[in-house]
C-alpha cells in the first residue's frame, strides 16, 4: 500500500487564503533525487508570505510551504547518499514551489541535500534553520571584508526576529560588541540575555535629516528590514565599514546617495541564502556547529507542531515574532 502523510496546505477561496492539515501519499510529491522523512521544520518571514498568497513567493495552490526541513533520507538512488543519512535542506525552490517542510515527506535534488554537520542535531540544524544560515553569511561577509570584533560595536536590526536574534548570538559568540536595532521595547530582556550590550530604538535609525551623512556609530552592520533603516545605517557606519543586506519588513525601496561609499569607503554586501551555491554551504553549516555555535541557541526559540501554524504565520506577518519558531513534524 502506498505510504501517506500529513502536510500543511493552503489553498486559495473566496475569502482569501486559509490554511488546513491534509493527508497526501508519497506519489503526490515532485520528482527527486532524493525522499526525506522530515523530523523538524521552522517558520520564516517568507513562509508567511507563501502562506498568505505571495504571488512573488508561490504561483500556484495549493501548496505545502516549508522554506526548510531536517530529517533522514527514505530513499535515494542517488552514489552521493544512502538510506539514514541525517541531512538538512534550506531554499533552493523548497516550499516556494516545490512542496515543501510543512510536511512529513520532501522529495528534492541531491544539489539542495546538505549532511549534518558533526556538532549539530537534526532539532538544532531547524532552530538555525534559513534565518540561522541568513545570519552566518552576514556575518562570514563582516569577516571577509575585514570588519573583526576589535573594530567596533555592529549594529543588527530586526533583532528580535528570526535573523537578527541568531546574528547578535552568533556576534556575541565571537567576541563582537553588538547594538541591537529592535521596535519592541517588550524585549529589552531577551536581546541583552543573547548578548546585545546596548539597544536602540527602530525610530532613531530612520533618519529624514536629508543629509548625506551622519555621525559614525558602527563599525558594521547586518541589516534585515531593508527600506529607510538600511540608507540610515549606510549614513553612519564608520570608515571601511560594511553592511550586510538581507531582507526587506521595512520595504524594498533604497534611497540613498554616492557619498557614504566614495566618502567612506564603506561596502554593501548583498546576502542571498535561497541560490547560495550548493558547494559553500557546507563550511557555513560546519561554523555554525562549532565556532559560532551560541550557547544560547535554545532559549532562541520555541517549538510548535503543524496545527499551530496559522497562528504562528500571523505573528510573524505582523513582525512579533521574538526569536525562533521551530516546527516538530512528529
Ligand atoms: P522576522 O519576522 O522573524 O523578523 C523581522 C523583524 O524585523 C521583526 O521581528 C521586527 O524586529 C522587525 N520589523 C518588523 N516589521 C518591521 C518594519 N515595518 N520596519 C522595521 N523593522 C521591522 O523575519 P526574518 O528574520 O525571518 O527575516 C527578516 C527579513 O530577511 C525578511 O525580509 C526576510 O524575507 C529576509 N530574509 C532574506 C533572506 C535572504 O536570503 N536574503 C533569508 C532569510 C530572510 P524588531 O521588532 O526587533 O525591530
Amino acid at each position: 500500500m502506498e505510504t501517506t502523510f500529513q502536510c500543511l496546505l493552503v489553498s486559495e477561496s473566496a475569502n482569501g487564503y486559509a490554511s488546513a492539515i491534509v493527508t497526501k501519499t508519497i506519489n503526490d510529491l515532485p520528482e527527486g533525487d532524493i525522499l526525506i522523512r522530515v523530523r523538524y521544520s521552522s517558520l520564516n518571514y517568507k513562509d508567511a508570505l507563501s502562506a498568505s498568497g505571495n504571488r512573488g513567493v508561490t504561483r500556484t495552490y495549493p501548496h505545502t510551504p516549508g522554506i526548510d526541513a531536517a530529517g533522514v533520507i527514505e530513499s535515494t538512488n542517488h552514489p552521493d547518499w544512502k538510506v539514514g543519512d541525517e541531512v538538512l535542506v534550506t531554499g533552493f525552490d523548497l516550499g516556494m514551489n516545490t512542496s515543501g517542510g510543512f510536511a512529513q515527506y520532501i522529495r528534492v535534488p541531491a544539489r539542495w541535500v546538505v549532511r549534518l554537520p558533526k556538532g549539530l542535531s537534526l532539532r538544532e540544524s531547524m532552530i538555525y534553520g534559513t534565518a540561522g544560515f541568513t545570519a552566518g553569511l552576514s556575518v562570514a561577509a563582516l569577516l571577509k571584508n575585514g570588519v573583526t570584533a576589535d573594530t567596533g560595536s555592529i549594529g543588527v536590526t530586526g533583532a528580535t526576529g528570526g535573523v537578527g536574534s541568531i546574528a547578535i548570538a552568533i556576534l556575541h559568540r565571537l567576541g563582537y560588541t553588538v547594538t541591537a536595532v529592535s521596535g519592541k521595547a517588550a524585549s529589552h530582556h531577551f536581546l541583552t540575555s543573547i548578548g546585545a550590550s546596548d539597544i536602540i530604538n527602530r525610530a532613531e535609525l530612520d533618519d529624514t535629516s536629508g543629509k548625506i551623512l551622519l555621525k559614525t556609530r558602527f563599525a558594521g552592520a547586518i541589516d534585515t528590514v531593508g527600506g529607510n533603516v538600511l540608507a540610515t545605517l549606510l549614513k553612519c557606519v564608520h570608515y571601511g565599514g560594511t553592511v550586510t543586506a538581507c531582507g526587506m519588513v521595512n520595504g524594498g525601496e533604497l534611497n540613498t546617495t554616492v557619498f557614504p561609499f566614495i566618502l567612506r569607503g564603506i561596502q554593501l554586501a548583498g546576502i542571498d541564502s535561497v541560490e547560495f551555491p550548493s558547494e559553500k554551504r557546507a563550511a557555513i553549516w560546519q561554523n555554525l556547529a562549532t565556532d559560532w555555535k551560541p550557547d544560547t541557541l535554545d532559549t532562541l526559540v520555541h517549538e510548535i507542531g503543524l496545527s499551530d501554524l496559522p497562528d504562528a504565520i500571523q505573528t510573524i506577518l505582523n513582525g512579533r515574532m521574538q526569536g525562533r519558531a521551530l516546527v516538530r513534524i512528529e
